[in-house]
Order: C-alpha cells, then structure tokens, then sequence
C-alpha cells in the first residue's frame, strides 16, 4: 500500500464488525463493565486483551493509535493528551537521576521549559547549536541516555540527518535517539525506518490539520536494546521485549500520571489523518510557490525554506524528506517594525502562535514565542526581531501570492 491508501486502510476497519460504521465511533465512556469478576482480574493482569477505564486505553483513542503505528511502521503508539504530554511521559519512563540528555538548542519551547523542569529532578540537558556527529561528540558523556531532536526546526527550519545521527550512535544500548516528527509528519519522513528509536508527534498540529483537538503520540521502533545497567527505569519492562516501552507507557505512566488522550478528540484527530497525504501534498506544493515567489519580491532581505535551493539544510532535506519540504517558511523583513506592520495588512493569514492549520498562519516569533527567551538562545534558534514565521495552508496559492505582495508593498510606506 502506498501512503495515502494507507491512511484510509491501514490498521481500520471502523466498527466493521459490530455495526458497519465506517468510522470508528466515540466511545464517551469513562469505563467498561465485565460480566465476571475473573474476566476484569484478567484484563488487570494483562492475559487478556480488553478494556477497563479510559486513563488507560479506550477503543476510539487505540483505534487511532493503532492508525499511526501503521503509518510510522512502529510496533505500537500510546496517544497522549498534548505533545508535551507525550514528551513528558516519555521521559518519565525512561530516565533517572544522574541522567543526561542532548538535545538541538532549536527544538520547540515546551521541550525546552519541559528539559527545564527535569533539572529539579537531577536530569540535565545539554543543547547543541545544530546536530551534527562533531557536535555531538563535544557533549554527549558516559550519562547521555537520550538524544533529542526535531526532524524539522522551527523556525530555524533545518532537517536533521537521521541517519547520520543514527550512523553516529551505531546500535548504542544506552543512548536512546528520539526524534519529534512534528513538522515533518510520517508522509514526509519515516522517522523509523530512517534510523530514530522512538518518534514523537504533537498531533495537535499537522495530523489533525484543522486546529480542533489538542494531542500527541510515542511510537517505538521496538529496536532499542534498553541495557538495564543504563535504564534502570526499564529494567522490569525488558521482558517485554519490543513492547517494553509502549507497554511502560501504558500500564505505568498513563496509569500514574494520567495525561490520557479524549476519545472525542481521538475521534477528530483520525478525521483529520485520512486527509493528512493529501493536505501535505498541497501544503508542501504551497510552501515551494509562496518561497519561491517571495525570493522575487522587493523589500524581503531574506527568504528560509528547505525547499530553496539556498536553503543549507536543502541537500539533507533531499534525502531525509519525501513528497515535499514541509509547509512552515520564514521571511525576513530588515526591521520589527517592518514585520508587525506587514502581519498588520495580511487579510488571509491569521496572526497566532501554532503551525499546521488548514489556513494560513503567521507570527512575530521573537515578540511571541521567544518573548522571554534569551538574546543568546534567539539567536541559536534563528530567530531575529524581523522575523516573520509562515504556516502555509491550503487556500489557492495565487491568493495567498498576491495578499503577501499587497501587504509587503504597503509596510514599505511606513
Ligand atoms: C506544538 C509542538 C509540540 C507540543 O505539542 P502540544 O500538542 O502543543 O502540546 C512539541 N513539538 C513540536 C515540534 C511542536 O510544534
């Protein structure tokens, strides 16, 4: 199966079976009733497959699980109430005091306030100002336990070299390489296939599409060896082998934590995936168009997109990505107040801190999103106060075209 086949076949056959729904329903429900206490007592001790309270699995949040492990080629994903919820919980399911993480100083504010968060708890994070072995190789110590990145960095927009990173670590049982897949989404790269471990998603973002629904997701390669002098974490889990994690995550961290993905939202973000090939195709196509044209237009001092030939991360997006470069581009506009007055006249694009909408989306990042991070942190992460940040969508791109180029004309004459 190709992908956008996949995305409507793969791991579904909505309520098939019991009532011929072709979607999977909503099942609103907090809990599910047994008829035998011995039936519960087995599904409690997992000798039998079922459900029993939606903190810990529910068939509308699986079924969409199930839908992203296919797509990934993972052997499992537990879903989430948030990106960050994903993110948190995969590190309290894997790390200790003591351990290290190496993280690219671009990756998304969460994660950094979320790395923050973890120091309380004797796990420190170094950053790397891109992510290459040389870099690397400069932090990573005998307590490094996970190496995190983002395929796409945002805004600074460069792509990682997954299996270079992954040729770097070789098959390390005590470094896990964990990729956040947000911007790019599993249609543009397998994270997996490429070399990563473990990928996360904010689903919140591309994979719902439409901004409806907050969520995120883990999935497991099931191909990390977790050496248990290294995870001491994951040391009653190993005898799950490749479902060591997934099932941690499940019947522990879910469990304890309880940052559980709603059946309603798990209902609109599968929804959304079965548009997400064909949102991608044109989101992507969009992307290249408005790049391309606004390298031609008077009054831009600079245009980012790793679609552009002069784009440094253009070679490696080659091979890394598949069917486009992403939707997200920056542009620079020489001053602050070059870039508010030109966000000011856009008429389509709305003015909001998030990526991957159906619309078209922009922000100031440096006034926003970086609004209390440090000058030097800003500038690691590329941002600069006449940055303008674009989260192209599906309209019809001569539209969006010809709005960008109103709106630049009139900021000139401030
Ligand atoms: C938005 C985002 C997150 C956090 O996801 P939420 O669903 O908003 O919690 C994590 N990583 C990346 C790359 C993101 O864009």
């Amino acid at each position: 199966m190709k992908r956008n086949t996949r995305l409507l076949h793969s791991a579904f056959d909505g309520d098939a079976q019991v009532t011929g729904a072709t979607l999977t329903p909503i099942y609103q429900t907090s809990a599910f009733g047994h008829s035998t206490a011995e039936e519960l007592e087995a599904i409690f001790h997992h000798k039998e497959a079922g459900y029993s309270y939606t903190r810990i699995g529910n068939p509308t949040v699986a079924s969409f699980e199930k839908r992203i492990t296919a797509l990934e080629g993972g052997v499992g994903t537990v879903a989430f109430a948030s990106g960050m919820a994903a993110i948190s919980s995969l590190c309290l399911a894997v790390l200790s005091a003591g351990d290290e993480i190496v993280a690219s100083s671009g990756v998304f504010g969460g994660t950094i306030g979320l790395f923050d968060d973890l120091k309380q708890f004797g796990i420190v994070t170094h950053y790397v100002p891109d992510c290459e072995p040389e870099t690397l190789q400069q932090v990573i110590s005998p307590k490094t336990r996970m190496v995190f990145a983002e395929i796409i960095g945002n805004p600074k927009l460069d792509v990682l070299d997954i299996p270079k990173i992954r040729a770097y670590l070789k098959e390390k049982d005590n470094i896990l390489f964990v990729v956040d897949g947000t911007l790019a989404t599993p249609i543009l790269a397998q994270s997996l296939q490429l070399g990563a471990d473990v990928v996360v998603h904010s689903s919140s973002k591309y994979i719902n599409g439409s901004s409806n629904a907050i969520s995120g997701t883990v999935t497991d390669s099931g191909s990390f060896r977790w050496n248990p002098e290294a995870f001491p974490a994951m040391k009653d889990w190993k005898k799950f082998g490749p479902y060591a994690l997934v099932s941690k995550l499940r019947q522990k961290i879910l469990m304890d934590v309880g940052a559980c993905l709603s059946p309603m939202n798990a209902f609109l973000n599968s929804i959304g995936l079965e548009t997400l090939g064909l949102r991608m195709e044109r989101q992507c196509s969009n992307a290249l168009a408005l790049a391309q044209a606004l390298e031609q237009m008077d009054g831009v001092e600079a245009v980012n997109y790793p679609g552009l030939v002069s784009s440094p991360w253009h070679e490696t997006a080659q091979h890394v990505l598949d069917h486009g470069y992403g939707a997200i581009l920056t542009l620079r506009l020489g001053t602050r107040e070059r870039a508010f007055s030109f966000i000011n006249r856009l008429r389509y694009a709305v003015n909001v801190t998030n990526v991957g909408d159906v619309r078209t989306l922009v922000v100031h990042p440096r006034s926003t999103i970086y609004a209390h991070t440090e000058p030097e942190a800003c500038a690691h992460a590329g941002v600069t106060e006449d940055l303008v940040r674009v989260s192209v969508g599906i309209e019809d791109i001569e539209d969006i075209i010809k709005d960008f180029e109103q709106a630049l004309l009139h900021s000139d004459s401030i």
